[in-house]
């Protein structure tokens, strides 16, 4: 399997060229290499001893891609020059991140792992020049790792002001108490970004002005992981719940100022949610060519699943979601790119819309392949799951549905209306 690049006509020359070099490297290196670099999901180990060979193989090969990907100057393609990205600008970036997600788990191979990405690009804004260097740097090197810690289990994630972990001064340190979860890559990160409520003397961020990100090294005392919540049925993942518990760390190590958290968190939120429907779109891209393949060549009750209306129903449906996710979110990156005023608009928009289509999409592949589709010998039932927790994750539906409306609403309270082109 590969994926079909072409020019398209119009497009800055200089995106398409980086579409095209995106797709020779995920047509080349990737895709062809699936099964290595991802061996252990398919389950065939029958030892231990298979199993670390196996995981030594692939973590060699996934060094060698990386490689490879610098080599191209892909590497951290969101991150200026000066810290080690190839300083793509937003709408590059938008077009690349379709083609490299349509081979599943490929955004790590180029640097662009969540949260890692999203903290790198806080840093890049927020952070001192200390915190680049001791962070930024090693971080883009994929020489260390990063969470983002801002979910609680007492309060709710859609509504921020609700954040209980509290930092509050002590001398030249903060002291940290506090408890989360939810912190993707816990379990490795090296350092969290903590979301924590701090006194904002001066008032200057407003009402939300209460909340400071605060870079915690993993191992400080008082960082206690509890556990990595196991989730849909798996044992344990990668998601941490986390007790801050009397975490001292120096000043020095806000992010920003005191009361621009919210301000941070949003920035970071906003773009990121182009780039996972962007990823969305690549995925389901995946998925409907797989759907397509199999419709193609699968025989059932003497003749091809093509044949059947119902699976031509599949195909046409698919068509419409894939065709209508992908143009909107692009309509998303280009209002981004140049700033319209109704950006969030847009943006929320497309994190409704992306996530429950890329969950249709991938539902009808899984149903055409039957057995497989739930197997692990494909990605689909990893990208299944990961579209159910798009819905969620940056924000649930209802919250970004609200916004809409409100958007909408006040457009028309203000006597302008909404006009066709926007
Ligand atoms: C796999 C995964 C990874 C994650 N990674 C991270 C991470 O790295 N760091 C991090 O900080 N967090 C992370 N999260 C947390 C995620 O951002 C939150 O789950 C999300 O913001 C929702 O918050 P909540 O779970 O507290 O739900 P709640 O805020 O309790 O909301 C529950 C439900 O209430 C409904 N709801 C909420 N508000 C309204 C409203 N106004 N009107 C009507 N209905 C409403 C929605 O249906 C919503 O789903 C992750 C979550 C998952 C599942």
């Amino acid at each position: 399997m590969a994926i079909n690049v072409t020019p398209i006509a119009g497009l800055d020359p200089a995106i398409n060229e980086v579409r095209l070099r995106t797709a020779e490297l995920v047509n080349t290196e990737i895709l062809p290499n699936e099964d290595v670099l991802w061996r252990t999901r398919r389950g065939e180990e029958r030892s231990q001893d298979e199993r670390d060979v196996n995981r030594r193989r692939s973590l060699e090969m996934r060094e060698s891609v990386k490689a490879k990907v610098f080599e191209a100057g892909l590497w951290a393609p969101h991150l200026p020059r000066e810290y080690g990205g190839a300083g793509l600008d937003f709408l590059s970036l938008a077009y690349m991140y379709e083609i490299l997600a349509y081979a599943v788990g490929a955004s790590s191979l180029f640097g662009i792992a969540a949260p890692n990405s999203g903290n790198a690009t806080i840093l890049v804004k927020y952070g001192t020049e200390e915190q680049k260097r001791r962070w930024l740097l090693p971080l883009t090197a994929g020489e260390i790792e990063s969470g983002f810690s801002m979910t609680e289990p007492e309060n709710a994630g859609s509504d921020p002001r609700s954040i209980r972990t509290e930092a509050v001064r002590d001398g030249d340190h903060w002291v940290i108490n506090g408890h989360k979860w939810f912190t993707s890559n816990g379990v490795d990160a090296n350092f969290f970004i903590v979301m924590c409520r701090t006194n904002d003397p001066t008032g200057e961020f407003g009402p939300l002005g209460q909340m400071t990100q605060i870079i915690v090294p993993s191992d400080t005392a008082g960082v206690n992981i509890v556990r990595g919540i196991g989730i849909f049925g798996r044992e344990r993942s990668d998601h941490c719940e986390i007790l801050y518990e009397n975490v001292r760390v120096p000043v020095a190590n806000t992010l920003g100022r005191v009361g621009q958290g919210h301000e941070a968190a949003q920035e970071r939120l906003g773009a990121g949610r182009v780039f996972h429907c962007m990823n969305a779109v690549g995925q389901m891209w995946r998925a409907f060519d797989l759907m397509v393949e199999r419709a193609r060549t699968r025989q059932v009750h003497g003749g091809l699943l093509r044949d059947q209306q119902f699976i031509q129903g599949f195909i046409a449906e698919s068509y419409l979601d894939l065709q209508s996710a992908r143009l909107m979110t692009i309509n998303a990156a280009q209002k981004v790119a140049g700033g319209d005023a109704d950006v969030r608009t847009a943006i929320s928009a497309i994190k409704v819309f992306v996530p429950a289509a890329f969950h249709r999409v991938v539902d009808r592949a899984i149903q055409v392949w039957g057995g497989a589709g739930v197997s692990n010998d494909l990605p689909l039932s990893q990208m299944y799951q990961a579209a159910r927790v798009l819905r969620l994750a940056d924000g649930p539906d209802e919250v970004h549905k609200i916004l809409i409306a409100k958007n909408v609403l006040r457009r028309f309270d203000d006597g302008v209306g909404w006009n066709f082109g926007s």
